[in-house]
């Protein structure tokens, strides 16, 4: 699981986290919602330590992200994270792109990499693309590869930013799909979406941002369907 415990992140004279609290199981999938400009996507930098925090703190699993001391090698291991944009290898084929890490990072042999590849493409659905370029494919199918590429190296949680923000609308559906099914199959995720309906049919919980603070969270219909908080109700009001 993921505990932050009053985390805040400036940049410059800019606080644009300013004490954050957010606790996940392990097994439960969170998704963060919030207007442009919350701070969601320097939370979840902060998590994997793209961004260092200015205070707080931050474990997950057993890593204290937030310690100076920390392997950081050894903690983004742990952490898939899966972008709006999918930063394939655009020389690579689409199998390569998902046994390049394992290979080099934890030192598998062609064959055990590619085997734990093809069988990470089959749950996305792409295993017959694997010679592919990701060129030849479209944005959502480079989206699955991204996902299966992050779960060959065995990651204890998932971080997702926006994934389905920047394809078109007809392939938004089957990454979803590949996300609700690594839910249904126990994933820690932290999920960065516009897709309320994904929220309220797969999150476990909601976290509402604003400006940096954790306005609202609790069950994903409650803080879709029912929110208590003003900032919230004028959020959902803009974007269902
Ligand atoms: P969006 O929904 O548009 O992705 P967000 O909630 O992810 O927004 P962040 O990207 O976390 O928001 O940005 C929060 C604030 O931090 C913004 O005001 C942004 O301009 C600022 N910010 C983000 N990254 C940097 C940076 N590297 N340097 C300076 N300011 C930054
Ligand atoms: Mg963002």
């Amino acid at each position: 699981g993921v505990t932050i415990t009053g985390l805040h992140k400036s940049y410059g004279d800019n606080e644009v986290l300013k004490g954050i609290d957010i606790t996940v199981a392990p097994g439960e999938v969170v998704c963060l919602i919030g207007a442009s400009g919350s701070g969601k996507s320097t939370l979840l930098r902060c998590v994997n330590r793209l961004e260092d925090p200015n205070a707080g703190t931050i474990m997950v699993g057993e890593f204290e992200a937030t310690d100076p001391d920390v392997d950081l090698d050894a903690m983004r291991r742990q952490i898939g994270m899966v972008f709006q944009q999918f930063n394939l290898f655009p020389h690579l084929s689409v199998l390569e792109n998902c046994t390049v890490t394992p290979r080099k990072v934890l030192k598998q042999s062609k064959e055990a990499a590619e085997a734990e590849a093809l069988a990470q493409l089959d749950k996305v659905g792409l295993k017959h693309l694997a010679d592919r370029k990701p060129d030849q494919l479209s944005g959502g199918q480079q989206q699955r590869v991204a996902i299966a590429r992050a779960l060959t190296m065995k990651p204890q949680l998932m971080l997702f930013d926006e994934p389905t923000s920047a394809l078109d609308p007809e392939t938004v559906g089957d990454v979803l799909a590949s996300m609700r099914q690594l839910a249904e199959a126990g994933m820690t995720m932290i999920v960065v979406t516009h897709e309320m309906g994904f929220a309220r049919e797969v999150a476990d919980r909601v976290v509402f941002m604003d400006q940096g603070v954790v306005v609202e969270e609790g069950p994903a219909e409650q803080v879709i369907s029912n929110p208590s908080q003003p900032r919230t109700q004028d959020f959902l009001r803009r974007v269902l």
